[in-house]
């Protein structure tokens, strides 16, 4: 996982498919993110910021209880403790002062359930930026709590109108966007996609996560490292962070996906904003929603040096169903006293199924990145619990069966 020079390729993924006008664009933001990240007063400045806003370094948490249930050693990576409860901070604070440091006035956003326009709006208001975040209008009405805060942080909401008008589109929209005023626009990209230099930049600022518990395992564990180091994936920024502090190790790495988003196992190459990986997409190319129950999952893409990984085998990308995802949140609020994102309960979910497997057999040890906390999903864990459709497992707790 190391630079990947000018071309951004990771094999045969990866790359800049952008029009002609945003090349120059690209071309400023990389060498301006290679200078910066070269300059130990921007690092330390970084660093700086993390520590005193955003509370890093995160905890490694030993997972007792839990860990005693599965005939394993589980550890986990507390990203759920960050400011504004997810890894996406890491990320953004990193972008927001390298467009500051560029001369940048304004960040442009694109979000879907509204995470990373929350997590955008936080940096820009913090360094004295402007923010404007695209989001569909089918994702505005679903999730009027987040677009109620990105205003509150000041931040401009722009309805996009196109298409299904949820993610996707509001990528398509934002990238257009910032053709018009690339001068003094940063786009702040929220995962590891997107044209070179993001899916490189994005894990760099992502990096922190993976080096902390390289650091924090080599204290907690007889053998210095985990054997098997798990994240779930959307776009794939926490897994990235993450497998970069373990590449150089003999750890197993391993992504979790959404079923409904599993672009690693059911995609195929293509080209998707910017950038070429493994994509959802129909026999005529055309790009397939996801679903996920998780809205920080429903992307039909993966990070494209997932897709390298994935190919030249040092990655695993197994996927989950939303039933096991919520079977696992419940799991480790009872067990541990930690309510996860829906998102990160997936790499839990595909532990919960692989523990006392030769998958993961007993007694090995095993990090899991928790992404998020779930505070922000309790709505939908209240609407699945009143129609328990989808999950027994809430009903049961509802009718107050003991576990
Ligand atoms: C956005 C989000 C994700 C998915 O993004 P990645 O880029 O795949 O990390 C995962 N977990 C949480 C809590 C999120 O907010």
């Amino acid at each position: 996982m190391a630079d990947p020079g000018s071309t951004g390729r990771f094999g045969r993924f990866g790359g800049r498919y952008v029009p002609e006008s945003l090349v120059p664009a690209c071309e400023q933001l990389e060498s301006g993110f290679r200078a910066a990240w070269a300059d130990p007063a921007f690092r330390a400045g970084l660093a700086r910021t993390l520590a005193l806003h955003a509370g890093r370094p995160t905890p490694v948490t030993p997972a007792l209880r839990l860990s005693a249930e599965l005939g394993l050693t589980l550890l986990l990576k507390r990203e759920d403790l960050t400011h504004t409860g997810s890894h996406k901070i890491n990320n953004v604070l990193g972008q927001a002062m390298l467009a500051k440091r560029m001369g940048k006035t304004r960040l442009l956003a694109e979000t879907g359930a509204g995470q990373h326009g929350v997590a955008s709006a936080t940096a820009a208001a913090l360094l004295g930026l402007e923010c404007v975040v695209y989001m569909g209008e089918r994702d505005m009405r679903r999730q009027e709590l987040n677009v109620f805060r990105m205003e509150l942080l000041g931040a401009t909401v722009v309805a996009v109108r196109n298409g299904s008008r949820t993610l996707k589109d509001a990528c398509t929209e934002a990238l257009r966007g910032w053709v018009t005023q690339v001068d003094e626009a940063h786009y702040c990209v929220g995962s590891v996609m997107g044209p070179h230099p993001y899916p490189w930049m994005v894990r760099e600022f992502q990096r922190v996560v993976g080096e902390e518990a390289r650091q924090q395992c080599a204290a907690l564990l007889p053998q210095g490292r985990p054997d098997v180091v798990v994240a779930c994936v959307g776009g794939g920024s926490n897994a990235a962070g993450t497998f970069a502090g373990f590449v150089d190790t003999d750890a197993r790495l391993v992504g979790v996906e959404a079923a409904g988003g599993a672009a690693v196992s059911r995609g195929a190459p293509g080209v998707l904003h910017g950038y070429r990986s493994q994509v959802l997409q129909d026999e005529h190319g055309q790009i397939l929603e996801a679903h996920s129950i998780s809205a920080g999952l429903d992307y039909p893409g993966i990070g494209p040096e997932h897709a390298h990984l994935a190919d030249i085998g040092r990655a695993e990308y197994p996927s989950v169903t939303d039933a096991e995802v919520v079977e696992a949140v419940l799991r480790l609020a009872r067990t541990e006293g930690i309510v996860p994102a829906l998102e990160s309960a997936h790499a839990l979910a595909w532990v919960l199924r692989a523990a006392g497997t030769p998958q993961l057999p007993t007694g090995c040890s095993v990090l899991v990145t928790l992404s998020g906390r779930g505070d922000k999903d309790g709505a939908q864990l209240v609407a699945l619990r009143r129609d328990g459709a989808r999950s027994g497992a809430l009903r049961r707790d509802a009718a107050g069966t003991p576990r």
